[in-house]
């Protein structure tokens, strides 16, 4: 048996191929967890699962695109059937599209996309994951929101920004109903994170420094930083933190910038 502050659990994590997933999969592992990645694109799911072993850890990989629901429902089940319980859900898969932007410029079929993913992929994640946790006599949740949940961003990226709105109340809702039966929910509100998500955006040096002056940091989050609070939020360190909006974003929800300097 591995100690650790996830020992014996089981946590699932969806998108787990990706920036933060991944490091949040070499995360729980190291704290003892059997590990369930889940992303849609298998190549990069696979070599998450290959990391977590090359450093010792358990875990296995499952496709799921987290849109469908018989998809969303056969992860669940496989994470039960290969591990025996589910006891964390970290519902963390995302999508930032390009031709997302104003409301008028976005067009309809993009937003549909967004929100298929980043919203009702977590209401799925928790319409079949949270009776997988009530099985296990409880368990945590954590939802990938983003600081745009709780402001507005003048860079706009409409679709995203309502998604992540979306994920914040749902979570809240979630964490409320179903407290008193063992689960928490947490809905995790990164910053700017140095992933593959925002590289494209962050190429263009103007962009970057646009960007930069709002972060008190003045530097992007790690991945590993925003999967720290993830494994806090896993964990019983965690035990009175239900329905938070968990802010990791180097204080940039606490700044106010003047538009004359
Ligand atoms: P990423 O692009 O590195 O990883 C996302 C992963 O999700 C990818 O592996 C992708 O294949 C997978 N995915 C996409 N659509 C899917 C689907 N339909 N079904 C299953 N898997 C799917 O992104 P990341 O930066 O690690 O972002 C993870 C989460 O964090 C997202 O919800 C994102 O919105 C959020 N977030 C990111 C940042 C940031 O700056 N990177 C900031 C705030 C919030």
């Amino acid at each position: 048996m591995m100690a650790g502050r996830l020992a014996e659990r089981t946590a699932l994590i969806t998108g787990g191929g990706g920036g933060i997933g991944r490091a949040a999969a070499l995360a729980f592992a190291a704290e003892g967890a059997r590990v369930v990645v889940v992303d849609s694109n298998a190549t990069a799911g696979t070599a998450t699962v290959r990391a977590v072993e090359a450093a010792g850890g358990t875990a296995a990989f499952t496709v799921a695109d987290v849109t469908s629901s018989a998809s969303v429902a056969a992860m669940v089940r496989f994470a039960e059937e290969r591990y025996g319980a589910l006891h964390v859900l970290f519902n963390n898969a995302g999508i930032f599209p390009d031709a997302d932007g104003s409301v008028v410029d976005t067009d309809e079929a993009v937003f549909d996309q967004v929100i298929a993913v980043n919203l009702k992929g977590v209401f799925l994640g928790c319409k079949y994951g949270v009776p997988a946790l009530l099985r296990a006599g409880g368990g945590a949740i954590i939802n990938t929101a983003s600081f745009v949940a709780v402001m507005g961003s003048a860079t706009s990226q409409s679709a995203y920004t309502a998604s992540k709105g979306g994920v914040l109340a749902l979570t809240r809702e979630i964490a409320v109903e179903y407290a008193r039966q063992g689960i928490r929910a947490n809905a995790l509100c990164p910053g700017p994170v140095n992933t593959p998500l925002l590289a494209p955006l962050l190429a263009d040096p103007a962009a970057r420094e646009r960007r930069m002056v709002h972060i008190p940091m003045g530097r992007l989050a790690e991945a590993r930083e925003v999967a720290a609070a993830a494994l806090f939020l896993a964990s019983d360190d965690s035990s009175f933190v239900n329905g938070a909006t968990f802010l990791v974003d180097g204080g940039i929800t606490a700044a106010y910038v003047t538009p004359l300097g």
